[in-house]
């Protein structure tokens, strides 16, 4: 078949390197030039991994096509995909569509023939009856189905996901539009991949529901660990004697620094400001975002108190400052209150990340020394915090640390060391609710 994905960003490249995987033929677009040259020179602009010989070895095989040239791209295609970026609005929170209405307008113009038009974007409920309105209005005599498309992929594990996802939803409201999807996702089905029709605004609700969810999970575990710490309880058992209860699931049990990353903090938001707009406010999810961005900047205090009670003219290295290991990604990543927050307390900090210190650049203070590795950080250091769990964290030459910084102190907030061994060492050891 022939598909156009409006986007490429890390939903959009994936999922069009995935379709051409399948066997379809693939254009994927973007507005921005630098990015679409890269592509085609075979670069990709994101780390994720294994993706570069995905998009290679289908751009090589002629079904995967990169153009800034939306209008070329979106003629002759029987699905047209938007995964443009869905940040949140300024002042208010609700999820910013401007890119999704502004694609919607260039679709509208270039379409020819009957054209399935899928928001694959994260999108609030009632934003497909709203792209269906805007493509009626500028080509009245259009022949089109809007569906809403829904992606469940992780950063890090992106590939996999989308070629062996738990589900997929699709929200359609005919059934020549179902037709449509089956035939792109037939691949999946033969694995046995559950796929779940529903209407449109369900589809769209599913996604924030199963965000806010997750997101739940985490800060639910988060608090669970604070109350272990004052308590005496390890969360880590809490975590496991909870999980393996089938009812509940070991999955997103794993405390730490508070969620962050390029959904769930612009998604529980949004979903607080729709269900507050439709009058059946989500109590729960307002109580997790609260929690949640005071925990980023309680983790700065949790520092402070194990370096004595100051930072002032200490040296604090900082391993990890992307949102999650395997990624490049920073937005929202809870480095981006605890670093400015260590400075702002008077301390220097020596970061490594490996994959995100080309973007942390931009968003991070000036005055982050960025180092080659964690030793290099470490330099003598008076304590080290671990904040992102990059497996080249976790099988640390303790002793090595330890020499090498100025005074041995570890917090580690992804618990990813046993204390015992920590301590071992000859390190002070702080972690997450143990
Ligand atoms: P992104 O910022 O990486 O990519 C969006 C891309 O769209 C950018 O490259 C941008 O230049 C391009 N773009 C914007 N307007 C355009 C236009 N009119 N025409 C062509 N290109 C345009 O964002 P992302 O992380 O890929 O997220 C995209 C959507 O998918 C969001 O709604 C997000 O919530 C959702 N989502 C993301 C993830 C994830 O892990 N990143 C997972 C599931 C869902």
């Amino acid at each position: 078949m022939k598909v156009t994905m409006i986007g490429a960003g890390y939903v959009g490249l994936v999922s069009g390197a995935c379709f051409a995987d399948f066997g379809h033929e693939v254009t994927c677009v973007d507005t921005v030039a630098s990015k679409i040259e890269a592509l085609n020179r075979g670069e990709i602009p994101i780390y994720e991994p294994g993706l570069d010989v995905l998009v290679n070895g289908n751009r090589f095989a002629g079904r995967l096509s990169f153009t800034t040239d939306l209008a070329e791209a979106v003629k002759g295609a029987e699905a047209v995909f938007i995964a443009v970026g869905t940040p949140t609005r300024r002042g208010d929170g609700h999820a910013d569509l401007s890119y999704v209405y502004a694609a919607a307008e260039e679709i509208a113009k270039a379409m020819t023939g009957y054209t399935v038009v899928v928001t694959k974007s994260t999108v609030p409920v009632g934003t497909a009856d709203e792209v269906e309105a805007i493509i009626r209005r500028v080509r009245p005599d259009a022949d089109f189905s809007v569906a809403s498309n829904p992606e469940f992929l992780r950063e890090g594990a992106a590939i996999d996901d989308f070629k062996r996802p738990d589900r997929v939803v699709v929200g359609a409201e005919d059934e020549r539009a179902r037709d449509v999807m089956r035939a792109i996702y037939r691949p999946l089905f033969l694995n046995e991949t559950p796929i779940l029709f529903t209407s449109r605004r369900t589809s769209e609700l599913i996604k924030y529901a199963a965000n806010a969810f997750l997101a739940t999970k985490i800060t639910f575990i988060n608090e669970i660990a604070d109350l272990c710490e004052k308590a005496g309880a390890n969360v880590q058992d809490v975590a496991r004697g909870i999980g393996l209860d089938g009812r509940i699931g070991k999955k997103f049990l794993h405390a730490g620094p508070g969620y962050g990353g390029s959904c769930f903090p612009k998604d529980t938001v949004a979903l607080v400001r729709t269900a507050q707009q439709f009058g059946a406010p989500v109590r729960i999810v307002e109580t997790v975002v609260e929690v949640n961005t005071r925990r980023k900047l309680q983790m700065v205090d949790k520092i402070v108190a194990a370096c004595g009670g100051s930072v002032a003219g200490k040296t604090v290295a900082v391993l990890g400052l992307t949102f999650k290991p395997e990624t490049d990604d920073m937005r929202d990543a809870p480095s981006l209150d605890i670093v400015p927050g260590l400075i702002e307390k008077g301390a220097i900090v020596r970061a490594h990340d490996p994959q995100g210190m080309k973007e942390a650049r931009h968003m991070l203070p000036q005055a982050v020394v960025y180092c080659d590795g964690p030793y290099e950080a470490m330099e003598s250091a008076d304590a080290v915090v671990i904040v992102t769990e990059w497996n080249a964290y976790r099988a640390l030459d303790l002793k090595r640390a330890a020499q090498t910084m100025k005074t041995p102190i570890m917090i580690d907030l992804r618990n990813i060391y046993d204390p015992a061994d920590v301590s071992r060492h000859g390190l002070t050891y702080t972690s997450i609710g143990r």
